[in-house]
C-alpha cells in the first residue's frame, strides 16, 4: 500500500473500548483500498462495520448515523464529531525528495512550501534539500483548521498566507491544481508545483489566468441576473450560514430576489428545477470552480458576488477560504 492507513492502532483503539457498530468514511481516491480497511476491521473486533457509500471530499463531512465509533480516512480532522472517532490521515510512503529537489532551478531565493495531509510528515526533508540548494525556507503556520505546518486544504489557504511577506515564491509539493491555483491568486505570487506521482514540475501561472478569464465571464453573465438561488452547505464543515445570509442582504439592497436553499451533495440535476438566473455556492468553494461547466446556470462564490455587485475590483479577486471567525449557524 502507497498510504498508511494506521490499521493495526485503529483495531487496538476499537477492541480496547469493545466499539461495536463502526462507520467507516473514505474518499473516492481511496475507495479502491475499502475492502481492505474494512476487512482488517472486521476480521480484528467484533464490531460490525458500514462503509460510507457516500462520497467524501474532506473533514467539513462527517456522517455517523447510529455508530459508535467514526473511522475517517484520508484527511485531518477540521469540526471535532458527536462520536468517538479516528482520523487516519494516510501518509503517503512516495518518495518526494527526488522531485523537490528538481523543482529548486525553477525557485526563486525565499521560497514558502505548501502540501496536503499525504505529505506534511515529509516537510522538514523537503526544507532541507531546497537549504542545500541554498534557498531560504519558509512553512507557515495555518489557522485552526489546518493541523500541521505547511499543511494547505482547496478552502484554507492560511499557512501560504501567513508566510507572504517573507516569500518570493511558492513550492506546492502535491497532486492537482486546485490548491497551488488558490494560494498563487491569494498571495500573487509565483507558485510551482512539483508532482511526486508523475516527477512532473510545473508553474501554475497560465492555468491560473485560463480560470481567472473564466470567473470573470461568470461574473459578468451574473450581472444580468435578477433571481439568484444561495446554496447553503448541510455537511457540518461546509455550512456557512452567516455568509448565505450577507451575500442574501446584499443582494436585496441591490433590489435582487433572492433564496436561500439547503443542500448536502449539490448536484446539476437538484437545481435544475428551481428556476435562478444564477446560483451562489456557500458551501465548499471549490464546486464553484472545478464544477463550473457542469451548471447550466453561473455558479459563483461569494467573492464573485462581491465583485458582481461592484462591492469588490476584480483586480481583488481570490478563491473563497472558509475562515475560521465565521458565523457558522
Ligand atoms: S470544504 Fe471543500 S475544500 Fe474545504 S475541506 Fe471540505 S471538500 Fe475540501
Amino acid at each position: 500500500m502507497k498510504y498508511d492507513f494506521e490499521l493495526e492502532k485503529i483495531c487496538k483503539i476499537l477492541n480496547k473500548k469493545k466499539y461495536k457498530k463502526i462507520m467507516v468514511q473514505i474518499p473516492e481516491g481511496l475507495k479502491i483500498y475499502h475492502e481492505k480497511i474494512v476487512g482488517k476491521i472486521e476480521g480484528e473486533t467484533d464490531a460490525v462495520v458500514i462503509l460510507s457509500g457516500a462520497p467524501c471530499y474532506g473533514a467539513c463531512d462527517i456522517v455517523e448515523n447510529d455508530a459508535d465509533f467514526l473511522v475517517h480516512v484520508g484527511h485531518s480532522m477540521i469540526t471535532e464529531p458527536n462520536i468517538p472517532y479516528f482520523f487516519a490521515e494516510c501518509r503517503s510512503n512516495i518518495d518526494v525528495l527526488k522531485v523537490v529537489e528538481k523543482s529548486a532551478e525553477y525557485l526563486e531565493k525565499d521560497v514558502g512550501i505548501i502540501t496536503t495531509i499525504q505529505h506534511v510528515h515529509k516537510i522538514n526533508e523537503m526544507k532541507n534539500i531546497l537549504e542545500k540548494k541554498e534557498k531560504n525556507v519558509f512553512v507557515g503556520k495555518g489557522g485552526k483548521r489546518i493541523r500541521y505546518p505547511g499543511q494547505v486544504l482547496g478552502c484554507d489557504f492560511s499557512s501560504a498566507l501567513s508566510i507572504i511577506n517573507k516569500v518570493d515564491c511558492y513550492l506546492y509539493v502535491g497532486t492537482g491544481n486546485f490548491h497551488p491555483l488558490g494560494v498563487s491568486i491569494a498571495t500573487k505570487k509565483k507558485v510551482i508545483v512539483a508532482d511526486p506521482y508523475s516527477n512532473e514540475i510545473r508553474d501554475i501561472e497560465e492555468l491560473k489566468e485560463k480560470i481567472l478569464r473564466q470567473r470573470h465571464a461568470a461574473i459578468e453573465k451574473a450581472k444580468q441576473g435578477e433571481r439568484f438561488g444561495i446554496i447553503v452547505g448541510e455537511k457540518i464543515g461546509q455550512k456557512r450560514l452567516g455568509i448565505a445570509e450577507k451575500m442574501k442582504n446584499m443582494l436585496e439592497k441591490n433590489n435582487k430576489k433572492s433564496c436561500l436553499i439547503s443542500l448536502n451533495e449539490i448536484k446539476p440535476e437538484y437545481l435544475s428545477y428551481l428556476n435562478y438566473d444564477c446560483f451562489v455556492c456557500t458551501a465548499c468553494p471549490r464546486i464553484a470552480i472545478d464544477d463550473y461547466l457542469r451548471y447550466e446556470k453561473p455558479m459563483l462564490t461569494p467573492v464573485e458576488i462581491e465583485i458582481a455587485l461592484g462591492k469588490r475590483r476584480f483586480e481583488d479577486y481570490v478563491f473563497d477560504e472558509i475562515k475560521d471567525e465565521e458565523k457558522r449557524t
